[in-house]
């Protein structure tokens, strides 16, 4: 993926309309009012003219840099780029269409840094999880239509405010999805690391594709990891399954050391799935740029600290993807805890009918794995603080497409259980903006200012008191395009 590139503009974009045409809003309580699903004409009128090039002014702009925010903000953009940000006085809308957000809050595009393509949000694309339902949903038809049909999540994606997405591990056709949308003003940005190195011989895949590779042996992961780099993977990712007792654990240790070689010598980053503290600092030894999970069994310790700080990591808590895969083991769906009219109807079908599949057999299983998570979900919130207050850059990302955790509004359960574990706000804003842009390569995204692309959330409740603001949101530009929320809705 490349850095620095800018989104294209439909043709037909940036038709120079009155402003006072699009004077929608006057306040915050109006605002809300003219945000129902009988919104007036004019407000339709705005998503239709900004287009490309326009001007957002009046609200209140959260840059994603953590600062304090700027009242009464103008930004505007031209063919899909920042080109001022500041006072009415600095930034001259001229002839741009307009949007009033008065009243209203201003920040980047949301970046989910860790998602799945290749999985559906439910059971059927994750049978090795909990629940295998292959017989009723055979594992190839579910990946075949989700590589047909990707759009629906990417609109899911828009409509909770996402922006950009980094998909860390699924089948080769990720890469090319990643370079379809990228001039897409209808779809969020797509990073993909395509399929993964793993420390276990995965049977998930289909007879054609693979998204794991297995580490055999060096000359194995060699090939694998230039075929990666060749393929044109955003990061070289790595399954670190490998018990610290395991007898072969220094096979996989020297494996990884394999991979990291291929990667340095393409200048590809390395990230890591190692939710131990010890695969997570041998990970980091062998030069992990980032992990995509919490380390989760224990306490992180100096030495972890020391070697992120040394090596510029970033880290990926995923504090929630666990209690979605546990609400299906205990056929449960809370509907209302998410944004569900985002969510296509056959996805949202699909969780709905979570409630009705028969019992898990083994309830005493079921139990235990709950045990185990709440014990683990101390361990991690205590861990992101520590990583947090050791000045690592935490980087939001909810591993959607597992079991329960929907692409798109998922970003919102996962924000607020980081902002409940002790991350401000403002801290929670820049780890779900600026933080996984740099992460993940894209510096033209994440952040505000000018040179860099025109992807904003406009919401009607200040994200710096509680991130449920973002529950809030109006309007969503990517690549200049001004969407009305309402309108990527489905119902
Ligand atoms: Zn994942």
């Amino acid at each position: 993926m490349t850095a620095g590139a800018r989104p294209a503009v439909r043709a037909g974009a940036a038709v120079a309309v009155l402003a006072t045409a699009a004077l929608v809003f006057s306040g915050g309580g109006s605002a809300l009012a003219a945000q129902s699903p009988t919104a007036p004409a004019a407000g339709r009128q705005a998503a239709e003219t900004v287009r490309g090039s326009g001007a957002l002014v009046g609200g209140t702009l959260v840059d994603g840099r953590g600062g304090p925010p700027l009242a009464g903000a103008v930004v505007t953009f031209r063919d899909g780029i920042v080109d001022c940000v500041g006072t009415a006085a600095e930034c001259p809308v001229g002839e741009l269409p307009v949007l009033d957000a008065s009243g209203m809050w201003i920040t980047p595009g949301l970046i989910d840094g860790h998602v799945h393509y290749s999985q559906t949000g439910w059971a059927d694309g994750g049978p090795d999880q909990v629940g295998d339902l292959r017989d009723r949903y055979p594992y190839p038809r579910v990946v075949a239509e989700n590589r047909a049909d990707p759009d629906r999540y990417l609109r899911a994606y828009l409509c909770a405010g996402v922006t950009a997405t980094w998909d860390v591990g699924g089948y080769p056709w990720t890469w090319d999805l990643a370079r379809r949308v990228e001039n897409d003003p209808d779809a969020p940005h797509v990073v993909a690391a395509g399929p993964l190195l793993s420390a276990r011989d995965h049977w998930l895949n289909v007879p054609a594709e693979r998204q794991f590779l297995y580490m055999a042996d060096g000359p194995t992961v060699e090939e694998a990891a230039r075929y990666l780099v060749l393929s044109g993977a955003s990061h070289v990712k790595v399954w670190y399954l490998v018990s610290e007792s395991a007898p072969d654990a220094a096979h996989y240790q020297e494996m990884i050391r394999v991979a990291a070689g291929v990667a340095r010598e393409a200048g590809v980053p390395l990230i890591v799935h190692a939710t131990g503290l010890w695969q997570a600092k041998d990970a980091l030894r062998a030069g992990a740029a980032h992990l995509v999970h919490s380390v989760s069994d224990l306490d992180v310790d100096e030495e972890f600290l020391r070697l992120a700080r040394e090596g510029s990591v970033s880290y990926n808590p995923t504090l929630t993807v666990f209690q979605g895969i546990q609400s299906f083991a205990e056929r449960r769906f809370d509907e209302e805890a998410i944004d569900a009219r985002c969510l296509d109807p056959g996805t949202l079908a699909k969780a709905r009918s979570t409630a009705e599949l028969p019992a898990m057999q083994d309830t005493a299983r079921v139990a235990r794995r709950r045990a185990m998570g709440r014990e683990r979900y101390q361990v991690m919130v205590r861990n992101l603080l520590r990583v947090h207050e050791a000045g690592i850059p935490v980087v939001t990302g909810t591993d959607a497409g597992n079991t329960l955790t929907l692409h798109g509004p998922a970003i919102f359960a996962e924000m607020e259980a980081m902002q409940a574990a002790g991350l401000s706000p403002m801290d929670v804003i820049v780890a779900t903006t600026a933080n996984p842009a740099r992460a993940m390569g894209r510096t033209d995204l994440g952040v505000v200012e000018p040179g860099r692309a025109a992807d904003l959330v406009v919401l009607a409740d200040d994200p710096t008191r509680d991130v449920a603001a973002f529950r809030s949101r109006r309007w969503v530009v990517r690549g200049g395009w001004l969407h009305d929320v309402e309108a990527l809705r489905y119902r």
